[in-house]
């Protein structure tokens, strides 16, 4: 008999839209319902991203992932995106500002044996010069496939699929699995507005035998109050970034590539409006608002000083001026060990229910490669991620 291939991805941020596309491409129809009328609603609506692996000299799984997800992201970024456009392979310098307090270990420039070497290299004097920096930061790091990325574009390639069909306004409010079809059955919300009358909602229902969560900062919230589970520990975080257009002549005076390390910034970005740059994000831990504040960009601009002197002595004048300063707020969802939860639910008491979230301030990098991994454990197969990985970011539900 032909297996069940239908499946319901429950919000279409990079998470559900990398998720959906893994399925897709190996036969899968999938509905991708979420609560915004378009994708990209909610932390993947962050206007560009800048994908790089983290670099840890005793090569934690973070590093591992990231290094790995990256591969995966601009694989796809090449095949399907508008180079310049969309994505730009620009290379990433990773900035090591240290204090007294808190010092990185040394980095070793790698040997050509070494996992990281065509990864990650000691920065060079001219990286260094093109970011107005000196060359007495030794340790900073040069990223030579990191690249700048808008989410929005990613996510709408991903979804351009036949097999996969987009339902915005489709609230996920309820799933039980029906006795008699053995199927998820989702109760839908739909809120509609009714010009001077306000707003109402009416219900329809959708079902499938597989089911992924991809609901983001929302994610605690559906696990306690929809299948009444305890949120594993996933936490908001919420992010401001700065961002401006820029003018001409600013282009030779800010990096021609992504910079991070203490926040981040990207310049040359360009926008319907003209080229743009951007700065930031902050970290608010354990906070999920969305609102714009001032002190956000004073810590922003505080944090650039640091990273990039010279571009932040470019942009201060830009920076003081109401109507030359932008903002834009999201929400990320966070694990305690910083790893993304991929994977079934618990097998036993949600068999079909899965999950991919917790891609905290990395899942440009990462969305792409846990998909897969995803993917791979609705088929039934083997994982190709190292067993270690797949412990650390398998559901605690599963392991309950
Ligand atoms: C300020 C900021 C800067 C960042 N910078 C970078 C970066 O430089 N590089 C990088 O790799 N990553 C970055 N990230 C992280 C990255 O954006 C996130 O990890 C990623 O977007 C999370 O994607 P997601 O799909 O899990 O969640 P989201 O994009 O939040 O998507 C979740 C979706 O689920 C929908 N939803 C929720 N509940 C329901 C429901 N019940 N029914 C239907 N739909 C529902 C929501 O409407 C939303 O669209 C940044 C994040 C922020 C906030």
């Amino acid at each position: 008999m032909e297996a069940d291939k239908r499946c319901i991805v429950i919000g279409a941020g990079i998470a559900g839209a990398a998720s959906a596309r893994a399925l897709a491409d190996r036969g899968w129809q999938v509905k991708v319902l979420d609560i915004a009328p378009e994708p990209c609603a909610a932390a993947s609506g962050v206007p560009v991203g800048v994908v790089s692996c983290h670099a840890s000299p005793d090569d934690n799984l973070l590093s591992q992932l990231t290094r790995a997800g990256m591969q995966q992201t601009l694989a796809f970024a090449r095949q399907h995106l508008t180079e310049g456009q969309d994505w730009l392979p620009c290379g990433v310098l990773e900035r090591r500002l240290t204090d007294a307090e808190h010092p990185k270990k040394p980095w070793q420039a790698p040997t050509p044996d070494s996992v990281w070497f065509s990864h990650v290299q000691l920065a060079q004097p001219e990286q260094l010069k093109a970011a107005g920096l000196s060359n007495e930061s030794s340790q900073d790091l040069w990223q030579p496939q990191g690249a700048w990325i808008k989410p929005m574009a990613l996510v709408r390639a991903l979804l351009s699929h036949d097999n996969i069909h987009f339902m915005g306004l489709h609230e996920a409010e309820n799933i039980q699995k029906s006795a008699a079809t053995g199927e998820w059955q989702l109760r839908i919300k739909h809120h509609i507005s009714i010009p001077s009358m306000g707003s109402s909602h009416t219900y329809t229902s959708e079902s499938a035998p597989q089911v992924v969560l991809a609901t983001g900062a929302h994610t605690p919230d559906f696990l306690n109050q929809v299948l009444y589970e305890p949120d594993m520990g996933l936490h908001p975080i919420s992010g401001q970034v700065s961002w401006g257009l820029q003018p001409a002549a600013l282009d030779t005076l800010l990096p021609p590539f992504a910079v991070n390390g203490h926040g981040s910034f990207v310049a040359h970005v360009p926008t319907a409006e003209g080229n743009a740059w951007y700065c930031g994000a902050t970290f608010e831990r354990h906070q999920a608002s969305t609102a714009v504040s001032e002190q956000a960009h004073g810590h922003n601009f505080q944090r650039l000083k640091q990273l990039l002197p010279q571009a932040a002595q470019t942009l201060e004048s830009q920076w003081h001026s109401d109507s030359e300063l932008h903002a834009w707020v999201g929400v990320r969802c966070a694990s305690v060990n910083r790893l993304p939860k991929v994977g079934a639910l618990n097998t036993q008491r949600w068999p079909g229910l899965h999950m991919l979230s917790a891609l905290g301030s990395r899942g440009l990098t990462t969305a792409l490669l846990c998909a897969q991994h995803l993917a791979d454990g609705i088929e039934g197969r083997a994982s190709g991620l190292p067993d270690a990985l797949f412990k650390a970011m398998a559901c605690d539900l599963d392991n309950a």
